[in-house]
């Protein structure tokens, strides 16, 4: 396991508590996806578990914190979502998630850093926020006391069953057995129950630097120029990063490969011809709308550097490598940089369609259909330069 990366304030303050023992019994690290709010709570847990620690850091020598950071002490729990097993029978499925949930560990242990790009939905199951209600039942194996990391705690809500398995957690939140403490991640907050949010003590860690990223990644043998690129369009995530890296035979990585595709979608949409929206929907399928919201958050992206540019502040884009594309089309267009930022009203929209599961093919044309309206309706736009 790869030491904690960054968060050095952070660290600071939670061995502080630790030695103050003012802990909290039930924290809620958030930040965006991708930047070590797992590993951090790793860190906790042999922060809490570590034999040999002298103030600050845990030592990563001990029994202990080996045993924690192999996920292998009696009194860690990890809980984290898991695709639901297919064709399951229902006495059987808190079984099956079980062997799920043990094989993302195992999975863990074997590749901690990952690409944060995930194409099936995961959730933690009612199933499974009962087994971690009788776990937190049973006194803790040998340490003073146990802890249980849930990771993701939004996708507890899983869009398609009833908010029980919330509710499950939620009662052990509110009337925590003596000697339990919980730490749960989030990068999406606003999915969270409230009653969730406000029984924890909320720890909002920042995206990662640049160079934090770029080291990370030189030091996992990526080529330094690979590194800086992939890190420069990774807003601080070090799970983002990976995604943008070329894979062995140096085709575009899943994100790089989602941000071209997003960047078609701007092209179609700075586009005089209506019917290159329709052409442009046909590759996508008819059904999977939720799939869409990655690909409309880098549409959002690459419209906030479109913006950037219409602006004057070329020098400040995401997408450096389309620098110059940019820049023509506000100058062929005539781009007033009010007018940008209203295309970001039109990404909205289109991102609750997907989430309301409409025919992403229908989403697709009619985004860059309005995208045309907004962009070309400027007083230039089309009048010869
Ligand atoms: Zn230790």
């Amino acid at each position: 396991m790869h030491p904690v990366v960054g968060h050095r304030s952070a660290r600071a303050s939670l061995a502080r508590a630790r030695d103050e023992m003012t802990l909290p019994s039930a924290l809620l690290i958030l930040g965006p996806r991708g930047i070590g709010k797992q590993r951090l709570a790793l860190w906790i847990s042999q922060l809490l578990l570590c034999t040999s620690r002298d103030g600050g850091e845990p030592c990563s020598q001990c029994r202990n914190c080996r045993r924690v950071l192999r996920l292998e002490h009696p009194d860690l729990h990890w809980f984290l979502p898991v695709v639901r097993p297919k064709g399951v029978s229902a006495d059987k499925l808190a079984q099956a998630l079980e062997e799920a949930r043990h094989e993302r560990l195992a999975e863990f242990r074997d590749t901690p850093v990952r690409s944060s790009h995930s194409e099936e939905p995961a959730a933690i199951y009612l199933a499974a926020a009962q087994e971690l209600r009788r776990r937190a039942r049973t006194r803790p194996a040998e340490a003073g006391e146990q802890l249980f990391i849930v990771a993701d705690a939004e996708s507890l809500v899983p869009q398609e069953s009833s908010p029980e398995a919330a509710n499950a957690l939620l009662k052990l939140l509110e009337e925590p057995p003596p000697d339990t403490r919980f730490i749960l991640t989030s990068s999406e907050p606003g999915r969270l129950l409230d009653t969730i949010r406000s029984r924890t003590v909320p720890l909002h860690l920042s995206p990662l630097t640049l160079p934090e990223v770029t080291a990370f990644l030189i030091e996992l043998g990526t080529d330094p120029d690979a590194a800086k690129k992939a890190a420069a369009l990774s807003a601080g995530s070090i799970g983002m990063a990976l995604g943008f890296l070329p894979d062995d035979g140096g085709e575009p990585g899943p994100l790089d490969r989602l941000r071209r595709r997003a960047f078609e979608i701007l092209r179609a949409g700075l586009s005089r011809n209506p019917g290159d929206g329709y052409s442009l929907a046909l590759g996508f399928k008819v059904t999977g709308a939720r799939g869409l919201v990655p690909l409309l958050d880098f549409l959002e992206i690459w419209i906030r550097d479109l913006a950037a540019v219409a602006a004057g502040a070329g020098d400040l884009l995401v997408n450096e490598d389309a620098g110059e594309y940019l820049r023509k089309a506000v100058e062929e267009l005539g781009l007033h940089p009010a007018v940008v930022s209203e295309a970001v009203a039109v990404v909205e929209r289109s991102r609750r369609e997907a989430r309301g599961n409409v025919n992403p093919q229908l989403i697709v044309a009619g985004l860059v259909a309005r995208l045309q309206q907004t962009l070309l309706s400027s007083p230039l736009a089309g009048s010869p330069s």
